[in-house]
Order: structure tokens, then sequence, then C-alpha cells
């Protein structure tokens, strides 16, 4: 009996040996998971934690521990995950197909992802002027405020995305000159009800002030990559895993800031073509903007020029340019749809 006993200990000892370091045929590689679905890998190797990505879609994992985290918010517990002796890393059966069954999308899936909303925020309103300036006309002096033409432009954009766009929301945060604050331009940002293939995309439009009266140009700002965010709910978490919260919400973060910036490029090189002739092109800037930070989604902010500068803000309270101005804005908008939407669609 206590010879049978030892083999058996030894026999699991050896299994447990076995299947601690060299997988054996009951775990499936990360490599070939990622042959087989073709999601796309980003690891941390400070912290050990991977992510897979596939059609907006996300899993996260850590080597030895028992668990999958899907989109950031449901989590499947109780799987094996190991590393192998040749670096690669292992996860069982079990964990391997939930994670196929995931990326598995259909192509009805893949061709729907899409634009649900564009939220367009004119900065300022009501008591908050926001930058003030002024210019000649016509031998008159004319005084300008950034709330009136940014609410103008915001305007004239919604109403060409809304032409454009019949099966998207294009909502203002304002449409009248009212005073609304931060907080409240990003809750209507943050509170739309979205689907799993849905995303918004939120432009703050403004115009620029400077004590430097020769200041000039317009400008594009999205978010730096390194500013952090408490995007994720902690509450989907173990406790024994609050650590890796920081590096999931990057995660998150670098992935709303890729968006940002091809968002905020795109806008940039549509006001360029429009009225690169009239205004100049001060390029693409970071910033944690309030406004653009509190945005959990694909955020940036237009400054359409200086109300400080004289020659500008006699652009800027013309209504031909501020007409064109909307269109460069615009081009850039749907050029970034176009991206986004075809990225994600048809399988390629
Ligand atoms: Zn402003």
């Amino acid at each position: 009996m206590e010879r049978i006993l030892t083999i058996i200990i030894i026999l699991l000892l050896i299994s447990f040996t076995v299947y601690g370091e060299t997988p054996n045929e009951n775990m499936v590689s990360l490599t070939s998971i990622i042959s087989e679905t073709s999601a796309q890998l980003r690891w941390d190797p400070y912290r050990s934690i991977g992510e897979l990505t596939f059609y907006g879609k996300s899993i996260i994992f850590k080597p030895d521990i028992p668990f999958l985290l899907m989109d950031y918010s449901e989590k499947s517990m109780n799987l094996e995950i190991n590393r192998g002796v040749n670096g690669d890393i292992f996860f069982s059966n079990q964990a391997a197909e939930i994670i196929i069954d995931f990326f598995a999308l259909s192509e009805a899936q893949k061709n729907s992802l899409k634009i649900k909303a564009i939220i367009i925020d004119p900065g300022h309103g009501g008591k908050d002027p926001g930058a003030i300036g002024n210019y000649i006309e016509d031998g008159k002096q004319v005084r300008l405020q950034e709330k009136d033409i940014v609410l103008t432009v915001g305007r004239e954009v919604a109403s060409q995305l809304k032409r454009t766009y019949q099966d998207k929301d294009i909502i203002l945060t304002r449409s009248t000159d009212d005073f609304i604050t931060l907080e409240q331009r990003t809750v209507i940002a943050n509170e739309m009800e979205l689907k799993e293939n849905e995303s918004i995309i939120f432009v703050s439009i403004h115009a620029n002030a400077s004590l430097n009266s020769k200041a000039n140009g317009f400008e594009v700002w999205y978010l730096p990559p390194d500013y952090r965010r408490e995007l994720l709910d902690e509450s989907v978490i173990e406790n024994e895993l609050q650590d890796v919260i920081p590096i999931l919400n990057t995660m998150l973060e670098e992935e709303i800031t890729v968006e940002s910036i091809l968002l905020a490029q795109s806008i940039q090189k549509g006001l360029k073509i429009i009225v690169g002739d009239i205004i100049a092109d001060r390029g693409l800037k970071e910033e944690s903007w309030f406004v653009v930070r509190n945005a959990k989604m694909p955020a940036v902010l237009v400054e359409l020029g200086f109300i400080t500068n004289q020659e500008e803000a006699g652009i800027l309270g013309d209504q031909t340019h501020l007409k064109k101005i909307s269109e460069g804005i615009y081009n850039g908008i749907s050029g970034f749809i176009d991206h986004f939407e075809t990225q994600y669609s048809s399988g390629e």
C-alpha cells in the first residue's frame, strides 16, 4: 500500500513538473492562438501583462494568474495560463477556447463596427464669452467673442455631418448662447449608451487668445499618451489583482489616444487643405485639457485661430471664412470616420 502511494505521489510530482514546465497537449501556445485568431498582441514586459486585441475587442492576461479580462469588464476565472520553458505562454484548452470564441466575430458583426455618435462641443457660451478680440472693418472697430464664432462653426459642422451621416447621432453640446459647465459637456458624451460594436467621437471647438498680438494659426489638441485616467471599473477586478489596474488603464488609454491622434491629424489635414492659405497651421498639440481628458473616447480640441490677432480676428469674424473653416473640420471628421469604419470592416 505504502509503495503504491509512493508511486502515485511520484507520478503526480512528475506530471506536475511536466505540466508546469513543459506544457503538454492540454495546453495551447499563445503563438498558435494568435495565428488562429489574427489577434494583435501587446506585451508589457515589466509587469508581464499581455493584451490581445481584435476588431476593437480586448482580452488581457497575465501568466500564473488564473484569469482573463475581456473588454476591460467581463472576466473568466479559474483558467490555467503559464509560461513554457521556451518563453512562450501557454493557455489551457479551456482558456484557449474562450479566447478563440471571444474573437470569433461574424462577418455581419465585423461590418457593423461603427461610430454611433459624433459630439460637437462649441466652447464657452452664455455668461462665459471665452476669448475676446476685435478687428477693424470699414473703419469701424468690431468686437469678436469666441463663444459666438465657435457656435457658428459648431452648428455648421453638425449640420454638414447630419446631411452625410443620417444613421449617426450628431449631438451639439450647446446649440444656443447658453452657459454649460465643462462637466456637463463630458457627461453628455460619457453617458451615451453604446453597443459593443459602437464608438463615439468628441470634437471641442475653441478660438485662441494670446498676450502676443502676433500669435496666429489653428491648432488641434489631443490627450497626451502618458495621462492616466481611471477608465476601468475597479469592481470587476479581484482584490489580489488591484495592482494591475493602472496598467490596464494605460492600455485602454493608449487605444483611445491612438484614435484621438488619428482624429486630430485628420482634422488638421482637413483645415490645412481648406483654410491653410489664410490661417497658419500650428500643428498637433498634446494637452490634458479638462474637456478632452474627461471624455472616455477619441476626443480632440480644435483652436480655430487667434481672436487676439487683429488680422486673424478679421478672418474669424467673416461668415464666408467660418463656413470654410467648418468645411475643413467636417472633412477631417469624415476622413477619420472613413478610416475607422473601413479599418474595422471587411476583415482584411
Ligand atoms: Zn476656449
